[in-house]
C-alpha cells in the first residue's frame, strides 16, 4: 500500500520512517530534487501545481496527505477528483491563513489574543493604535519559524510601523494581522489525531521554548501544567476534530497566562513539536497520521520510555558526530539535510523517568562543538 505525501522534507521522512514497520511504502512530491524524504521513498521532482508531477504522485496510491500547509489549495483539489486526500482540504486551507485561524478559533469560543487586519500601510497604522504595543505584526499566509512577522515594541513610533509595512507587504502574504503581544508564562501545543470513524487521541501537552521565532526545546507532559489547563486543552482540540470532520493529526499551539489559554495557530499535520513522540509515546505522531488517515485503529498516545521526554532542535549546523553519539541516552534524529543557518536539521529526544535528570541530558547538546564540514556529509 503506497501512501503518497505532497512535500518531501522532514516530515515526510519521519512519516515514512514511522510507516515502514506497518508494511507502507511512500511517495512524496517536491520541487527540490534533494528532498530528504527521497532517502527512505520514492521522490517525485515537480511543482505542486504540475498536474502531470501530481498525476505521478497518485498513480497507484491509496490517498494522500501533506507534509506542510502551504501546498496550493488547487494541488489538493486537482487531486481529490482523483484520489482520496487527508486531512480534509479544508483544514488545509485553514492552516494557511492566520485570518481563518482566528475566526475558526472564534466559532469554537477558543479566546485568541487581541486582533486586527491590515491591507494598506494607513490601515496598519490604525490596527496597532487599536491593538496597542508592544504588538506582533504577522503576515497572513506564509509565515513561519519567525519568518513574515515583526515585532513592533513599547515605545514604536510611526518610522517603525511604516518599516514593519514596507517589510511585510507582498501580494503573496494576503495582508497583515496584528496581535496584542501576550506576555505569556509559557508556551505549549497539543497534538491529536481523529481517524475515519471518529475515534479521537490526544498526546498530553508539549511545553515549547522559541528563541528568533523557531522552536528549540520541547518538553512532555508540559512540566507542573495545571490539571484544569490540560483538560481545557484537550477539549478545545477535540472541538476542532469534532467541527471541521478532521481525519489525521492537527496541532495547536497556544499560549499560556495563569490558567488561561489562548489559541496562536493550528497545524493541520505532524508537528515539530511532537517529535518527542517518537519516543516517548507509545505510538508517535507519525505512526497516528498514518493509521488516522488509512482508517486503522489509532495507537496509544500514553508515555512511554519512563514517562518524561525533552527533545531539541538541531538548527543551523549538527554537532560534531561523535560527541552527539557519545551521549548515550540521547535518539539522534538527522535529517539529511545541508546546514545552512536557520535551518532544521534533526533533532534529538531524551526520555526517561525523572524530568531533571532527562533535561540534563538534553541540555549537554548546548555544550557541543559544531561538526566539521565532512563530518556528516551532508552537501548542499
Ligand atoms: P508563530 O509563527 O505565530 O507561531 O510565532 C512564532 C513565535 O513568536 C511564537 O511561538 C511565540 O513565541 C512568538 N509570538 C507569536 N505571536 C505572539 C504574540 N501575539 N505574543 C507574544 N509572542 C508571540
Amino acid at each position: 500500500m503506497v501512501v503518497a505525501i505532497l512535500g518531501g522534507g522532514q516530515l515526510a521522512r519521519m512519516l515514512a520512517l514511522a510507516g515502514l514497520p506497518l508494511g507502507l511504502r511512500f511517495r512524496c512530491l517536491d520541487p527540490a530534487a534533494d528532498a530528504v524524504a527521497g532517502h527512505v521513498a520514492e521522490l517525485v521532482i515537480g511543482a505542486y501545481d504540475d498536474p502531470a508531477a501530481l498525476a505521478r504522485l497518485a498513480d497507484g496510491a491509496r490517498l494522500v496527505t501533506f507534509e506542510f500547509e502551504n501546498v496550493p489549495i488547487a494541488a489538493t483539489d486537482w487531486l481529490g477528483d482523483h484520489i482520496a486526500v487527508a486531512p480534509t482540504p479544508r483544514a488545509l486551507a485553514i492552516g494557511q491563513d492566520r485570518l481563518l485561524e482566528k475566526q475558526l478559533f472564534g466559532t469554537l469560543g477558543i479566546g485568541v489574543p487581541d486582533y486586527r487586519t491590515a491591507d494598506s500601510c494607513a490601515e496598519l497604522h490604525a490596527a496597532v493604535v487599536a491593538v496597542g504595543l508592544p504588538c506582533v505584526v504577522k503576515t497572513r499566509r506564509l509565515g513561519y519559524d519567525g519568518r513574515g512577522q515583526v515585532r513592533l515594541a513599547a515605545g514604536a513610533d510611526a518610522a517603525a510601523i511604516d518599516a514593519a509595512w514596507a517589510e511585510l507587504d507582498h501580494p503573496q502574504h494576503g495582508g497583515l494581522i496584528i496581535e496584542q503581544f501576550v506576555a505569556f508564562d509559557r508556551e505549549v501545543s497539543v497534538i491529536a489525531a481523529r481517524g475515519r470513524n471518529g475515534e479521537v487521541a490526544v498526546y498530553p501537552l508539549a511545553e515549547n521554548e522559541h528563541a528568533g521565532g523557531i522552536l528549540r526545546r520541547s518538553r512532555a507532559p508540559a512540566p507542573a501544567l495545571p490539571d484544569a489547563v490540560e483538560r481545557a486543552a484537550h477539549e478545545l482540540v477535540r472541538a476542532a476534530l469534532a467541527h471541521l470532520d478532521y481525519v489525521g493529526v492537527l496541532t495547536i499551539e497556544l499560549f499560556v497566562r495563569g490558567e488561561t489559554l489562548l489559541a496562536n495557530e493550528l497545524a493541520p499535520r505532524v508537528h515539530n513539536s511532537g517529535h518527542w513522540t517518537i519516543e516517548g509515546s507509545v505510538c508517535s505522531q507519525f505512526e497516528n497520521h498514518l493509521r488516522a488517515v488509512l482508517g486503522f485503529p489509532l495507537g496509544s498516545t500514553a508515555m512511554a520510555g519512563g514517562g518524561v521526554a525533552t527533545m531539541i532542535n538541531l538548527i543551523g549546523e549538527l554537532p560534531a558526530r561523535g560527541t552527539l553519539l557519545g551521549v548515550p541516552e540521547l535518539h539522534v534524529h538527522a535529517y539529511g539535510k545541508a546546514p545552512r543557518p536557520g535551518r532544521k536539521l534533526g533533532h534529538a529526544t531524551a526520555v526517561g523517568s525523572d524530568r531533571a535528570a532527562v533535561d540534563a541530558i538534553a541540555a549537554r547538546i548546548a555544550g557541543m562543538p559544531a561538526a566539521a564540514p565532512t563530518d556528516w556529509g551532508f552537501a548542499g
